[in-house]
């Protein structure tokens, strides 16, 4: 694995890189891959820490879009669900099958006015009644009756439903359950695609903190955030993935383009063993009472909830605000009002800016998650193309980057020479089906490591078969659990550090592991983690207090936790 540094020396002497892709999101990130799959000389450039933007704050759903099948979304639904399939096999270790509940209040309402929406002949919005929801899950069991990977949907009766989930709010007629997907942390998924596509192609490389910042005689200008210095390149083509920010982006390199109209959602993660339990393991997925399709489910042993959608055109500003916490709140009442969720059982808040296409659309749920591909030509001041990757949902990044990447390889006269569609990625790799295989692995690894079967099988659950090179690392020195979080060992930090591009604290805390969506942050941990990091990057007393005054900020201001300021920082 190539070092940050030499990165930078390359990029010192290699000027002439066919594409660049600015944005590490999963839209760039996907695409980064696919190019360099195919053997193109690609450079990926992310202003702050990949998975800055959108991709980080996701409902964590790999899924069709049920709601899409009103608004007449045939095509990108059937696209969601083959890509949510492909997941399913390719990333077994980071995807895995969700069931969904979906609570109904009537048996009727809003079939007349869905079926309306469907054929696009009215815009309102009415409340889903059990044929309406019967009738979109019937063609959503239709559109994968080729690749049945789950099992199809089923209706229950009042009585039943109530008898499984006593605390459903009474008024419900019955309840419809399918299967979507989940994915823990996305995070990890984006970087695991990094580094298969930097080991299959050694003349590609993916920069986190490396801005662009304009154009200068021609040249495209980068600046790294953490040095300031400043380089130039002459790419052959440009490839905007830059998500809520594409016409800023576009701006910085002299194009005008108002190709976004993008849309800030807020999750909260809430400790509440109750809210927990009633769920029975499933999302519980409904409508709250402006029509809004809310969402929450059991993430690990809290429960995560979302989204909010709101009309936001500033991207870096974009919070969780407090209404939004009181909404999602209010709308789980309506789910289980017997339960109750209080403020101070929020553990973990975030926000982000969906990319969505710039629209007209009457409610921010009309405006389509589909995604397309804007081409400015070059011109007298852009020497060079520039693609901008407009909307497309965190499921659909692979079909997304392979029609882009197909487009780029044609302009470059490139053959495709690797299909991605079965591709397995990172720790999806030679997975271990069936639990009997899995168990095997696991006392594989145990006995050629020396580890206990039981942090064999946590790293497994982590890091899928990846786990393996993690083991071998662990095992190769002395090791022990963290003092403030024993789920962790010193040399599995530094194996992070090491290996995912960890470059700032909050890289580490905030998108390598859960520690801090599940609440599970003090300032001791921190403190600790401050320290392997600084022993590991050489970093001063000085930086180390500069990098937890960073991550405590951060953690304050975008997600709702606070800690003193720790009492040692040496
Ligand atoms: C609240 C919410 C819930 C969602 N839920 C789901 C879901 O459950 N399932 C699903 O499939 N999809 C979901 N999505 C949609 C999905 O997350 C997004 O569509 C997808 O992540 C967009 O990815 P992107 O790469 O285009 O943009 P982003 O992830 O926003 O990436 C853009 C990147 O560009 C970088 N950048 C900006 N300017 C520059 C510059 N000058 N130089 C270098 N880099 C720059 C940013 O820092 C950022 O990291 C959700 C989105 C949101 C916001």
């Amino acid at each position: 694995m190539r070092t940050r540094l030499e990165k930078f020396d390359y990029l010192q002497h290699q000027r002439d890189v066919s594409v660049l892709i600015i944005g590490g999101g999963i839209n760039g990130i996907g695409l980064f891959r696919e190019l360099a799959l195919q053997n193109i000389n690609v450079l990926l450039v992310e202003k702050a820490d990949f998975f800055n933007g959108a991709s980080a704050a996701s409902s964590h759903m790999i899924h069709g879009g049920l709601r899409y099948l009103e608004n007449g979304e045939f095509r990108l639904v059937r696209e969601s669900l083959t890509e949510r399939n492909n997941l399913l096999k390719n990333a077994p270790h980071a995807v895995s099958p969700l069931p969904t509940t979906i609570p109904i209040f009537s048996w009727t309402s809003g079939f007349v006015n869905g079926a309306l929406r469907f054929l696009r002949l009215s815009n309102r919005s009415t409340k889903r009644g059990a044929l309406l929801v019967k009738t979109g899950l019937t063609m959503y069991d239709f559109l994968t009756r080729k690749q049945r990977l789950m099992p199809s949907h089923s209706l229950t009766g009042k009585r039943a439903a109530l008898a499984q989930r006593p605390f459903l709010n009474p008024d419900i007629v019955c309840t419809a359950t399918y299967f979507d997907a989940q994915i823990y942390l996305p995070e990890r998924l984006g970087i695991e695609l990094i580094q298969d596509a930097e080991a299959a192609n050694p003349q590609c490389n993916a920069l986190n903190y490396l801005r662009l910042a304009g154009l200068e005689a021609q040249a495209v200008k980068l600046v790294d955030e953490l040095t300031q210095t400043v380089y130039t390149l002459h790419p052959q083509l440009v490839v905007n993935a830059t998500g809520a920010w594409i016409d800023f982006t576009n701006q910085a390199l002299r194009q005008r383009t108002q190709y976004i109209g993008g849309t800030k959602g807020s999750h909260i993660v809430i400790d509440n063993p109750a809210l927990l339990e009633a769920t029975q393991g499933d999302m519980m997925y409904f409508e709250n009472e402006d029509g809004r399709i809310c969402i929450f489910f059991p993430y690990f042993d809290k429960v995560l909830a979302g989204s909010t959608d709101i009309l936001e055109d500033k991207p870096d500003e974009a919070i969780c605000e407090a209404h939004e916490i009181d909404y999602i709140l209010e709308s789980i009442r309506q789910v289980f009002p017997a339960i109750e969720v209080k403020r101070s059982e929020v553990v973990y808040h975030f926000c982000g800016v969906r990319p969505l296409p710039a629209s007209n659309a009457i409610t921010t749920g009309k405006i389509s998650r589909d995604h397309s591909v804007n081409v400015l030509a070059p011109n007298e001041i852009v020497p060079f193309p520039i693609y901008s990757m407009v909307g497309g949902k965190w499921t659909t990044f692979r079909g997304f980057s392979q029609q882009v990447g197909d487009l780029i390889l044609k302009q470059l006269d490139k053959p495709r020479t690797v299909a991605t569609d079965s591709l397995a990625i990172g720790g999806g790799k030679d997975y271990p089906r069936g639990e009997d295989e899995r168990t095997q692995w696991i006392q594989n690894q145990a006995q050629s490591t020396h580890l206990p079967v039981e942090r064999i099988r946590m790293l497994f659950e982590r890091y899928g078969t990846r786990a393996e090179d993690v083991a071998a690392f662990l095992s190769a020195a002395d090791d022990q659990p963290l003092q403030h979080q024993p789920h962790y060992s010193y040399r599995e930090i530094s194996y992070i550090i090491d290996h995912e591009y960890v470059t700032s604290l909050s890289d580490l805390v905030l998108r390598r592991t859960l520690l801090a969506i599940l609440g599970e942050l003090s300032s001791e941990l921190i403190e600790e983690l401050a320290t392997i990091m600084a022993s590991q990057h050489h970093w001063t007393l000085e930086i180390k207090k500069t990098q937890i005054d960073a991550l405590l900020a951060t953690l304050t201001r975008k997600h709702g936790v606070q800690f003193s300021v720790p009492q040692s920082i040496d």
